[in-house]
């Protein structure tokens, strides 16, 4: 491991032993960010100015710092998750992310739009292109995803069977068009959408697990859930353990890394403290992820 060098020894130590005590060859992460260096600035600016010491981000280093710390944790297949706020914007934020895919090989390659004209032009393009996953964000996009201008959108995606992270419950900040009951119209016109949930769909997981009951594509991601710091204020329902379990081969590990307010080890420990079983946890790990992505993104529906 050239890449263990000695600042990563003591946040690679407990991430190492967690995966590799399961028998492991490491971990995927669906859910981390990087992005143009202007705009993730500009995103911890964001987290800055929510006040001193409410989130404070611990991985704020260059982007090599922080591609080869996720490698010294064993991070086998992490993403680029990105997401326009305006429009005009996705396509740009396409040709970025296809060159950092391509300088940075264990990234999926990822994608993301905006309700514009083009839309489901630029979408098609890219999944023709390689892109891997995709990424749609209702709250800071301000959009609703039963706009028009998407139904070419999901209809490409769902089609082609490549994945999309949505950021669509209300947590930690609601937007007009979070929440369960806009997306739940996309998945009914789309049935096959393979979406998946970030944050479990934190705060209403409920209704988001009834949706990945509804939908055999759908998935949940477990971005920042189970976390200390997320169950101080969006608390997963205990009841609920039970269906999370037995969505097992649905639940796919996501944590938001760099722009979390503590150590990587932590979305891992809170996982395993749920005690769901160690098949549970191998899946959500790695498993499921390796499975969803392997095949590549033209898979057979
Ligand atoms: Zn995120």
């Amino acid at each position: 491991m050239t890449t263990t060098d000695a600042p990563h020894d003591d946040e690679a130590a407990p991430v190492r032993a967690l995966w590799s005590g399961l028998g492991l060859p490491g971990i995927i992460d669906v859910h981390t960010h990087f992005m143009p260096e202007n705009v993730l600035v500009k995103v911890w600016r964001f987290f800055e100015e929510l006040g001193e010491g409410v989130w404070p981000i611990r991985y704020r280093g260059g982007e090599r710092e922080r591609t080869e710390l996720l490698r010294a944790l064993g991070v086998r297949r992490f993403t680029s998750m990105l997401y326009p706020h305006r429009p005009g914007m996705a396509e740009w934020l396409n040709a970025w992310a296809a060159d950092f895919a391509e300088r940075t090989p264990d990234c999926l390659r990822t994608a993301t739009f905006h309700p514009e004209p083009g839309a489901g032009g630029y979408t098609a393009a890219a999944i023709e292109d390689g892109a891997r996953v995709f990424k749609a964000h209702l709250q800071v996009g301000g959009y609703d995803p039963r706009d028009p201008l998407l139904s070419d959108v999901w209809g490409a995606l769902a089609d082609s069977g490549t994945p999309v992270v949505v950021h669509c419950g209300s947590g930690p900040h609601g937007g007009a068009f979070t929440g369960p009951g806009p997306f739940a119209e996309v998945l009914a016109e789309h049935p096959r959408l393979p979406a998946i949930i970030a944050h479990c769909g934190a705060p209403e997981y409920t209704e988001f697990l009834d949706l990945a009951e509804r939908y055999e594509r759908v998935h949940l991601d477990t971005t920042m859930v189970f976390t200390a710091f997320t169950e101080r204020s969006a608390p997963f329902p205990r009841a609920e353990l039970p269906r999370l379990a037995d969505l097992g081969g649905r639940v796919l590990l996501g944590t938001d890394f760099p722009n979390i307010p503590h150590p990587y080890a932590d979305q891992l420990t809170a996982l395993a403290e749920l005690d769901l079983g160690g098949d549970w946890l191998r899946g959500v790990l790695y498993g499921n992820a390796a499975r969803l992505f392997g095949a590549g993104p033209h898979r057979a529906p």
